[in-house]
């Protein structure tokens, strides 16, 4: 990554008055599970963006190493006015202006090592290392729960992106050593106890690599199928339908697609809990066995997997992971694996084995350390 701070003087001929960082993040467990207002696990990656920022005399000025042009804008106007990356950025001066803030006018420049378009929310990291330094440049008093909202507003309206809130949360609240807790619905947080290192474990995240195919439109149909079933059932929202009784429960439902659907979020949404109350006790080997459940759920319930992702934990879990699934909407991805940290080379090479074997495009594994949220550098 090139030097944040001389990329900001070659741009702007100016010093940057502060660095502000915020990381991408991947999902423990808890997948189509916010948008039913349940409860996700996720922790952060050490990937970053980090942005140096400074304040300007009028507007918004905004480049970054991973884009060629720098772009300004004296005004984020109506959603829609600034496209392309740099929405993501007036995105979230839209939002905080929006919610009666005034954004101070800055000048930022932006490096990453989030990989765009993985799975691991660079989209995110982007927004919420914007917001951390408009907050800290403007002297706004914004306390750190409700900046998760903000950066999701400028998200799913001003760019325009359905997305929910665990991502900007995972990116603003997670702590180095935990995962963080959400419940989608209250968006109340518990910061859990998640130090992999610690236990001679590691967490092996692998770019399954694969073509993304339909995820729009597959999202679409699995959130219409979830609100249509909760209104069939009578509840809010599939969070409010208990695993107790659950076989009695989709005989409410005559079409046999949707029964399926629910019942991976329902018995999801609990193995986050069992996944939570296992690491709260220091048991972290034996949340694997949930990791599996929770990818064949997806895979025969939610039908959210592809080859890739199926071949990369199947190749996991014979190579001896405690515990590994898809992590991510689908449809392509990441996949995590839960292993001995002395383990990761050799379970990374028997997931590149199993690909070239299947002719796969090679998958991409590293080692994700759970790492801190957004933070002034
Ligand atoms: P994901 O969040 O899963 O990585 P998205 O499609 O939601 O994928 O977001 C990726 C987009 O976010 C990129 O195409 C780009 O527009 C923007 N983006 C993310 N990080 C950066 C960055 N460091 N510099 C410029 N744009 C970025
Ligand atoms: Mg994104």
């Amino acid at each position: 990554m090139t030097d944040v701070a001389t990329i900001f003087r070659d741009h702007y001929g100016a010093e940057p008055e502060g660095l502000w960082a915020a990381p991408g993040r991947v999902n423990l467990i808890g997948e189509h599970t916010d948008y039913n207002d349940g409860f996700v696990l996720p922790f952060a990656l050490p990937e970053r963006v980090i942005a140096a920022a400074g304040r300007a005399d009028a507007g918004w000025a905004v480049c970054s190493d991973l884009q060629g042009e720098p772009v300004s804008f004296d005004d984020p106007g109506e959603p829609g006015t600034v496209t392309g990356w740099a929405a993501y950025v007036a995105g979230v001066v839209w939002a905080l202006r929006d919610a009666g803030y005034e954004p101070p006018p800055a000048r930022i420049a932006l490096t990453s090592d989030v990989p765009l378009g993985a799975g691991v929310s660079s989209s995110a990291a982007l927004e919420s290392a914007v917001l951390t330094a408009l907050i800290d440049l403007g002297g706004l008093d914004i306390p750190a729960h409700e900046r998760p909202a903000l950066a999701q507003r400028g998200e799913n309206v001003y760019v325009g992106a359905p997305t929910g809130i665990m991502d900007q949360s995972a990116s603003i609240r997670c702590e180095a050593g935990r995962a963080l807790f959400l419940d989608c619905r209250s968006q109340e947080v518990e910061q859990i106890p998640f130090d992999v290192a610690a236990e001679g474990l590691a967490v092996l995240v692998v770019n399954s690599n694969a073509p993304h195919r339909h995820v729009d439109g597959e999202y679409g149909a699995r959130r219409k199928s979830c609100e249509e079933a909760a209104r069939l059932l009578g509840v809010p929202a599939l969070r409010d339908v208990s695993t107790d009784g659950l076989d009695q429960t989709l005989k409410q439902l005559d079409d046999e697609v949707m029964r399926r659907r629910v019942r991976h979020v329902v018995t999801e949404d609990q193995r986050v809990l069992d996944t939570v109350a296992l690491l709260r006790s220091g048991r972290i080997r034996e949340i694997g066995p949930l990791m599996t459940a929770s990818h064949a759920s997806m895979r025969e319930d939610f039908e959210i997997t592809v080859a890739e992702v199926d071949v990369a934990v199947e190749a996991a879990l014979m190579a001896g992971a405690y515990g590994a699934r898809m992590t991510g909407g689908g449809f392509g991805g990441c996949i995590l694996a839960l292993i001995d940290a002395d383990r990761a080379d050799a379970i990374a090479s028997a997931i590149a084995e199993a690909y070239a074997k299947h002719g796969f495009t090679a998958p991409t594994p590293f080692v994700a350390v759970p790492s801190k949220g957004a933070t002034r550098l």
